[in-house]
């Protein structure tokens, strides 16, 4: 099996009369290590696909695999256990504590992780140490998504998951922030999903996978991902 695999997903929802599959079939995988991005217009699945995969929401159809384990088969129990240990998320409006520092708010996640990186290591890698004892409304908007990449990663997860981490940013302090979730996949090893409407952000990927209407409208594979400049 591959690191990630999607088997015949299908998620519908009741919308009154009508029933929509906000998933349809779905297959796809995705390699240990690669940098991964899922693209699509607004309402094309992605969030439905992420979710899915975090063990936020469940499939009605179809096998959902991570590392060798079937998350669609897990129980309630399995799933929080799943959610806290094996799966770090940044979505695309941070998240974070007001009333916490930046480093209280990674060290929030890592109480709860099992093999948790240190706070000051992550916020390290993400070039805050010297906003550490600062609080979320005296950091921009970009140093607030860096503090949010730094708490998914102190929890040490198996995967990286990402929800428009862009979106509330800027072109250019997002592109920094892509760089960094790059940079973060090439230098640990570490699989990172990242879901964006933005087709101009898939040629830094290894992977691209194009989502419209609930399916999966193509996978491309880039030999040569372009670095962020
Ligand atoms: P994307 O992330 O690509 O914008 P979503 O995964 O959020 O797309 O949504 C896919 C489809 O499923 C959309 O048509 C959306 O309206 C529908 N959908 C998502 N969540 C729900 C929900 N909780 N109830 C009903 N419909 C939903
Ligand atoms: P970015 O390009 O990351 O969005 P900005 O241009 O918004 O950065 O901010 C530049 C600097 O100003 C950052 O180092 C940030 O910490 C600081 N800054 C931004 N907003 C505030 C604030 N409300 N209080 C204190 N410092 C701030």
């Amino acid at each position: 099996r591959h690191f990630v695999e999607f088997d015949n997903v299908c998620k519908y929802y009741q919308m009154g009369e009508n029933r929509i599959a906000a998933a349809d079939h779905v297959s796809f995988f995705i390699d240990k290590g690669e940098f991964c991005v899922i693209v699509g217009p607004s309402g094309a699945g992605k969030t439905t696909v992420l979710n899915m995969l975090g063990g936020m929401d469940g499939c009605d159809e179809g096998r959902i695999y991570l590392d060798g384990q079937e998350v669609s088969a897990y129980n309630q129990k399995q799933l929080t256990r799943y959610r806290r240990y094996d799966v770090g998320f940044v979505f695309q409006f941070y998240n974070l504590v007001q009333n916490l520092t930046a480093l209280e708010n990674v060290e929030l996640a890592n109480e709860i992780s099992k093999e948790p990186l240190p706070a000051e290591q992550t916020l390290r890698q993400v070039g805050l140490e010297h906003r550490m004892d600062n609080f979320p409304a005296q950091l921009s908007g970009g140093e607030q998504q860096r503090v949010s990449i730094a708490r998914a990663l102190a929890k040490n997860p198996k995967i990286l998951l990402c929800d428009e981490p862009t979106g509330a940013l800027d072109y250019k302090t997002g592109k920094q922030v892509l760089a960094l979730l790059q940079n973060t996949c090439r230098q640990t090893g570490r699989t990172v999903i990242v879901i964006t409407h933005n087709s101009a952000l898939t040629a830094m990927a290894d992977r691209v996978i194009h989502i419209r209407n609930g399916q999966v409208a193509g996978v491309e594979v880039n030999e040569n991902p372009t670095p962020v400049e």
